[in-house]
């Protein structure tokens, strides 16, 4: 169900229909390679949630696109907000999701640049008392039966995998005659010796793939990019299930919450 799609009498019979699950599609609006478009991770975040919440019933919150991009801001197109603001907006619309009646919010990221935002974001859930938790679902884990179709080793950014899955649900917007030859994708490896040794730092993502292509797009096929969200949808679909039988969280959250303010009960 999505919400937007509901009516507002729809409501809430959606938040029992969905035992309370919120599936919220984190994305972004960025350059991906010459050939997909700027809103990739936005379809398929939004078509992993709406196959996911077909097989296991959950409302599906609108795409939210504000989120960790400063890495692609000399690239046209691109969105990059304010890292305060990412955050306040993230919480300010899990209390919203929360107080229409939906307490389990489960956040599917279809953008590798959030990953790290994402794991902040649920470390400061226990900021403050609240009367819903925050769950993170990757997606990525447990494969289908069958094995994975995919050719290329090096991918991650508008290669094999995310060319195939636009393939499949926008084909239209698919430009398969301006994909590369020339290696674009492999990284340049501008700052290897550092990388090697483990050291992290904010460009590396720059030095490495400034063209924000990574991989391989050439061996993509539709076929690929169906295998790719009837696999992860069905993982998710898994995973929102365990989330509705969940009682745990939230009454440890709530017990944690008790005691901060009273060391000694
Ligand atoms: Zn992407």
């Amino acid at each position: 169900m999505r919400w937007e799609e509901l009516t507002g009498n729809q409501f809430s019979k959606a938040t029992q229909e969905a035992e309370g699950v919120c599936l919220l599609p984190l994305s972004v609006i960025e350059r991906h390679g010459h050939h997909l478009p700027l809103g990739t991770d936005m379809y398929i975040g939004r078509e992993l949630c709406d196959r996911a919440a077909a097989l296991e019933s959950a409302v599906v919150f609108p795409d939210f696109i504000f989120t960790q991009i400063l890495e692609a801001r000399h690239l046209p197109g691109t969105i990059g907000i304010e890292p305060e603001l990412i955050i306040k907006l993230l919480e300010n619309t899990c209390r919203e999701i929360a107080r229409n009646g939906l307490k389990k919010i489960v956040i599917v990221n279809a953008h590798g640049g959030n990953n790290s935002l994402i794991q902040y974001f649920t470390q400061i859930q226990l900021a403050s008392p609240r009367d819903y938790v925050v769950y993170v679902a990757d997606y990525s884990l447990g494969e289908s039966t069958e094995p994975a179709p995919w050719e290329t080793s090096v991918d991650g950014h508008a290669g094999e995998v995310e060319t195939s899955a636009i393939m499949a649900i926008r084909p239209d917007l698919v430009h398969t005659d301006m994909l590369p030859t020339d290696g674009e994708g492999m990284p340049l490896e501008r700052l290897k010796v550092l990388r090697d040794l483990g050291t992290g730092l904010g460009i590396w993502w720059y030095a490495d793939h400034p063209t924000h292509y990574r991989g391989d797009g050439i061996p993509a096929t539709a076929e690929k990019g169906e295998y790719f969200f009837t696999a992860r949808a069905k993982t998710l679909a898994n995973a929102v299930r365990a989330i509705k039988d969940d009682q745990e969280a939230a009454r440890l959250q709530d017990e944690f919450f008790g005691k901060i303010n009273s060391f000694d009960k």
